[in-house]
């Protein structure tokens, strides 16, 4: 479903993602974990085409995402994108926020796309909370309506990156608690995460990074009990 193959990406000389390759299948749920700097950030946002590498390809369902080529907004609608800072438009409701891109990209009805947009907002727990403005939610909210944003545009695949690191520890819980009911459900979902529990409970997968490379890319139970990698030995005695 995802194929990163051998991708490098550079900023000014500084190699922040380098010849990483990655596969990842329908349902499989992956953790992108490293220390700080690592890359985490620079590789999902070249698998959401938000980020172009220099070298190297990423195919999502076997198609080329290439800025370039004609297709290339509607690969990218396949992936639904959670950012740490949440990203939501301030001067809209969060219905507003929720039914903007369905009406505009997709083509949906105003109705159409509020009833989706109520769908969703019972996913995450919201309902009540569909005519405020984003300035009168907690972190740990706006976070929930952004997740249930991206789902509007009813995605194959979601990205997360660190979704909750910006969050008071007391919301937490309820934002990874809408990730895990997603997970449940078969969605396909890579989360650059330092919840190392989340990762360890939820995750099939999990790739850490080091100096922008792979250098583990194990299933969650072997990376937690038998990390082959003295990095990853040293990265794990220091966050758990
Ligand atoms: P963190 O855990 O702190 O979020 P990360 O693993 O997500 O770190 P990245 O944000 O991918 O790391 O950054 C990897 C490296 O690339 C860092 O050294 C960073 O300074 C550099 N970098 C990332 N984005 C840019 C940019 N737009 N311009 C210049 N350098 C960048
Ligand atoms: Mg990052």
């Amino acid at each position: 479903m995802i194929k990163v193959d051998h991708i490098t990406k550079t900023f000014n000389g500084f190699t922040a993602v380098n010849d990483a390759s990655l596969e990842i299948e329908k349902g499989e749920i992956v953790c992108l974990i490293g220390p700080s700097g690592s890359g985490k950030s620079t590789l999902i946002r070249c698998i959401n085409g938000l980020e172009h590498p220099e070298t190297g390809k990423v195919y999502i369902d076997g198609e080329e995402l290439d800025p370039k080529s004609g297709n290339f907004a509607q690969i990218r609608r396949k992936m639904g994108f959670v950012f740490q800072h949440f990203n939501l438009f301030p001067n809209m409701t969060v219905l507003e926020n929720l039914t903007l891109a369905p009406v505009k990209v997709l083509g949906k009805s105003q109705q159409e796309a509020e009833d989706v947009a109520m769908k969703y907002l019972q996913v995450v727990g919201l309902v009540e909370k569909k005519d405020e403005y984003p300035n009168k939610l907690s972190g740990g909210q706006k976070q929930r309506v952004a997740i249930a944003r991206a789902l509007c545009l009813e995605p194959e695949m979601m990205l997360f990156d660190e979704p909750t690191s910006a969050l008071d520890p007391e919301m937490v819980l309820d934002v990874l608690n809408v990730m895990k009911e997603l997970a449940n459900e078969g969605m396909t979902m890579i989360v650059v995460t330092h919840e190392m529990g989340f990762a360890k409970t939820v995750a099939n997968r999990v790739v850490f990074l080091e100096d922008g490379k792979i250098v583990e890319d194990t299933d969650a139970k072997t990376f937690y009990e038998n990390p082959e990698s003295d990095r990853a030995k040293d990265f794990l005695s220091k966050v758990m």
